[in-house]
């Protein structure tokens, strides 16, 4: 069989894209190595979607893979490790099966770098986040730690400090990397407290985050201090490996596309986190997977 339009990658922006293709009356197929809902799995509230006013990721994950499931797509849960095209028709590669089809839709969305340390994976989505933006206001007036030194770290800790009772960053370098007018400002407030050359070496708390475990990296100290809530700016990693020899990835490894979110490679095409773009949000993620399917749609419809 092969199918019309195939997505790798089941979050906002790939079940937005499959229930646009699917409405094209075409045969698709959406392929996903971990559970529907990507990057919102991991969210406590959402309070800036349209729609509503405030859900849980989870919940806003359960309503989507609903709509999505209820039209004629294929659901197939697989890590895809390649994509190649030839004869205008692109073998779709993973762990267990290959798939065939005219177009293909990427929107693998991009993850978090971890510190990797003890307590980290047990208490994200309870008091550690990765989005002051999204998770700050659920903190007003508590004490709240910041982990990272560069722009976003930086300026979140500036929105934290409004909302927050008192931001502690900690960094491990001496000097933070972030645009230095940012830097001064987060200096000139009175509730932010910044420990440089020091880490987070474990996260500690039952049901939800209460203390962490700080070294400084250059005299081995380590001191416990309380928190509500951590919020890790390590970076982000696009999760694109699997695309390295498509010549289609920036230097950081996001999806070069053209405005109809179309890469390079004809009929390849790429929505959400995974593309080159400034904001990163469910409601970006979405618009991308709504744009790149109705092109996915017309590119198919031009082969017949
Ligand atoms: C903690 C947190 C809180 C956030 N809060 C908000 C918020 O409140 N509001 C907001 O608008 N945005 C928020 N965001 C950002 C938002 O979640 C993302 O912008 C959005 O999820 C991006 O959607 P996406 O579909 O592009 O990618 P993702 O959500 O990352 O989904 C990509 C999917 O692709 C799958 N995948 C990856 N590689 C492969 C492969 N090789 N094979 C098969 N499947 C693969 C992944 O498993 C994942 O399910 C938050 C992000 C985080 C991490």
């Amino acid at each position: 069989m092969i199918y019309d339009v195939l997505i790798v990658g089941a979050g906002p922006a790939g079940m937005t894209a499959a229930i646009y293709a699917s409405r094209g009356n075409l045969k698709v197929g959406l392929i996903e190595r971990n559970v529907p809902g990507g990057q919102i799995v991991y969210t406590q509230v959402v309070e800036n979607y349209p729609g509503f006013k405030s859900i849980n990721g989870v919940d806003l994950a359960m309503v989507m893979m609903e709509q999505t499931a209820e039209k004629d797509v294929d659901f197939i849960y697989e890590d895809v490790t390649s994509i190649k095209k030839e004869d205008n028709l692109f073998t779709v590669t993973t762990n267990e099966n290959e798939y065939k089809a005219k177009a293909v839709i990427i929107a693998t969305g991009q993850a978090n770098r971890k510190l990797s340390v003890p307590g980290e994976n047990r208490l994200i989505g309870r008091g550690i986040s990765f989005c002051a933006l999204c998770d700050g206001s659920l903190y007003k007036d508590k004490d709240v730690l910041v982990v990272g030194g560069g722009n976003s770290a930086v300026e979140e800790s500036l929105y934290l400090a409004g909302v927050c009772k008192s931001v502690t960053i900690v960094h491990q370098r001496d000097e933070f990397r972030a645009d230095p007018e940012a830097v001064d400002k987060i200096k000139d407030k009175d509730n932010v407290h910044i420990i440089l050359d020091s880490t987070v070496q474990r996260f500690m708390g039952t049901d939800k985050l209460e203390a962490v475990e700080i070294v400084n990296l250059k005299t081995g100290d380590v001191q416990e201090m309380k928190f509500s809530a951590a919020f890790l700016y390590a970076g982000h990693l696009p999760a694109t490996s699997f695309l390295k020899d498509l010549g289609i990835l920036d230097e950081r490894g996001y999806i070069i596309t053209d405005q109809n979110l179309m890469t390079s490679i004809p009929g390849l095409y790429a929505a959400g986190d995974c593309v080159i773009k400034d904001v990163r949000q469910i409601a970006t993620a979405v618009s991308d997977g709504s744009i790149s399917a109705t092109h996915a749609v017309k590119y198919v419809r031009s082969l017949k």
